[in-house]
């Protein structure tokens, strides 16, 4: 596999408006997008970083994925992603290689990507993604 770049780095936040007025006022970013995604429960919004991208994510349900992070960890870092060409082969080497899968099929992220998610016990404690728009 061929990792293109960082394609965003996804942040957890209490409140989406008041993060993303930090992200306006202090950062000077502007935000570009907001966007359900009912399938991982969280309300998501996007600043463009040069070739990045800033994802910032709200819970819509404590006891969904970014719900029960705050709970544990509080807000912060939540996940990189990385773009590759593919992300179906791209986890199949991934799980070739012994690293352990939370998708082993792709599945529509925000911005209808195909995203794919891999055990940040198998990536040094980084929630890792992998997205692609094939
Ligand atoms: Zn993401």
């Amino acid at each position: 596999m061929k990792v293109k770049r960082i394609e965003h780095i996804g942040i957890a936040v209490n409140h989406l408006e008041e993060a993303i007025r930090f992200y306006e006022d202090v950062l000077g970013l502007s935000c570009y997008g907001v966007e359900e995604v009912p399938d991982q429960k969280v309300r998501t919004a996007f600043f463009k970083v040069g070739d990045t991208k800033i994802e910032l994510l709200e819970s819509t349900d404590p006891e969904g994925p970014i719900g029960r992070f705050i709970e544990k960890k509080g807000e912060g870092i939540h996940h990189m992603a990385f773009a590759v060409d593919e992300t179906a082969p791209a986890l199949a080497e991934a799980a070739e290689k012994g690293i352990r899968l939370i998708d082993e099929k792709p599945r529509k992220g925000a911005e209808g990507l195909n995203i794919g998610f891999l055990h940040p016990k198998s990536t040094l404690g980084v929630l890792t993604e992998f997205c692609s728009d094939k």
